[in-house]
């Protein structure tokens, strides 16, 4: 845990969020700044700052956030109609909180490429 990571503080328990599903290795919260009608962050328990600081120990985590994403969007109902997951790396991709997340959007169309 990093004391002053906003998302290890929301993991511990200390800074509430609107939960949608919790594993060992990570949960899910809906983001307070919703860009589409599903807006779900997957955060893993683990702080990793940045996807750059990713190891091959993180292959099996990355995996099950993705998969958990999809089954998240299952249950929101947007898997058939589509939904785009998104990974920030650093400002200049337009990350804001130094904790990996990926961003699970959908329920309204997108488009391409993003801006
Ligand atoms: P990024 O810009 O990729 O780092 O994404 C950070 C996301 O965290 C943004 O979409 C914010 O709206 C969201 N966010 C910031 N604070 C909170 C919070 N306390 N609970 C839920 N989502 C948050």
């Amino acid at each position: 845990m990093s004391e002053d990571c906003l998302f290890c503080r929301i993991v511990s328990g200390e800074i509430e969020s609107d939960s949608v599903e919790e594993t060992e290795r990570w949960i899910a919260l809906r983001d307070v700044n919703p860009q589409a009608p599903t807006h779900v962050l997957i955060v893993p328990r683990e702080h990793v700052a940045v996807v750059n600081d990713l190891t091959a120990e993180h292959d099996s985590l990355l995996g099950e956030m993705i998969r958990g994403a999809a089954r998240i969007a299952g249950r929101e109902g947007i898997a058939e109609s589509g939904y785009r997951l998104v990974i920030n790396c650093n400002a200049g991709a337009g990350q804001s909180v130094f904790h990996l997340h990926l961003h699970l959007l959908g329920g309204r169309s997108m488009r391409w490429p993003p801006g």
